[in-house]
């Protein structure tokens, strides 16, 4: 990530958040005074207030992510600021988590991972049995770029591939894969849920005490893609009522806090927002962003923007 710095101070006369500071609004507006862009991170919650309040100079929010939820372009674009964001380049390295969040659940690796460190098990033919992904079928809620690399490793892993989107894909992008017009019908035949849609004003609780009824007893919910989508009251008492046999989670409202019934829960299989994180990824993610700074400044667009 040096390289990416070396570069953004190369090219721009940056001022870099070298500790990675979680900013107050206050800071992050005293720090915007005389810049004419910023390339935030999702954790800079650039709302309606703090746009409003940006120098005029400001002219583009380059996110540091596919997702945008930490903006509000609405507000950006009354304001004439172009937000961008950092798409494809991380969607191999998320894929790779939301199949590790699938297969953590099923197989019940933190139950697994806590008795191997502390050597309490022994090999029975009834021991930690969980749940085998060949011959499952596995929902995707949101077949976008993300969706459909999951369920490209999935299909390799013999389970067999449902999903919901707004509009239907095309043949080639469905590659094989059963179109659900309707989520609760999407629901209704996923053994196994990964949750790869964007967080948005619609998709907001989307997965909540009424949708989870729709899921076969027992299914396996895992969410890759923001915790806004999921009312986590309602799926912990899901997986109370063994409604839902385990849960893999990335992502979480409010992270880094998370609700604190997931963690009485030994079936809760939970990463710390992993999904773009490895050195690839994230220096595809640095250059793009700058990248996208840079065709902005240079042609007054840009083709990665979001409003
Ligand atoms: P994408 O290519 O834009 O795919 C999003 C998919 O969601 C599309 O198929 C879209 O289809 C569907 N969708 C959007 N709104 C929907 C709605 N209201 N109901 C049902 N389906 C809906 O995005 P992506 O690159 O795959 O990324 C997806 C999300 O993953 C990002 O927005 C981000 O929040 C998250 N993410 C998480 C991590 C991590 O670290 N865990 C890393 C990267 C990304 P329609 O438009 O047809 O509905």
């Amino acid at each position: 990530m040096r390289s990416c710095e070396d570069k953004a101070v190369k090219v721009f006369d940056a001022k870099l958040n070298s500790n990675d500071e979680l900013y107050s609004q206050e800071k992050l507006l005293d720090l915007s005074v005389g810049c004419d862009g910023i390339l935030s991170s999702l954790t800079d919650k650039l709302d309606e207030d703090t746009i409003n309040k940006l120098p005029g100079s400001v002219k583009i929010l380059s996110n540091f992510a596919v997702g945008f939820g930490n903006i509000n372009i609405v507000a950006a674009k009354k304001k004439n600021i172009l937000v961008t964001n950092t798409p494809e380049v991380l969607t191999d390295a998320t894929a790779e988590i939301g199949i590790l969040l699938i297969l953590g659940a099923c197989r019940r690796a933190s139950e697994g991972i806590e008795a191997a460190r502390e050597s309490s098990w022994k090999w029975s033919a009834d021991y930690l049995i969980g749940k085998q992904l060949t011959g499952t079928r596995l929902g995707i809620l949101g077949m976008g770029r993300i969706g459909r690399k999951i369920a490209k490793i999935a299909m390799s892993l013999g389970m067999v591939i449902h999903y919901h989107n707004r509009s239907k894909l095309n043949a080639d992008k469905e590659n094989g894969a059963t179109y659900h017009k309707e989520l609760k019908s999407l629901l209704s035949v996923s053994d196994v849920l990964s949750v790869c849609c964007p967080a948005s004003k619609e998709t907001v609780n989307l997965i909540n005490k009424d949708t989870l009824e729709y899921l076969p007893k027992g299914a396996v919910v895992t969410n890759v893609a923001r915790g806004d989508i999921v009312d986590d009251e309602a799926l912990i008492d899901a997986l109370n009522r063994r409604k839902v046999y385990a849960v893999g989670l990335d992502v979480y409202k409010g992270e880094p806090n998370l609700n604190p019934g997931y963690l009485k829960h030994k079936s809760a299989f939970i990463l710390p927002h992993l999904g773009s994180a490895t050195k690839e990824t994230r220096t595809a993610m640095a250059n793009l962003a700058i990248n996208n700074l840079e065709e902005f400044f240079k042609t007054g667009n840009c083709k990665n923007k979001v409003n």
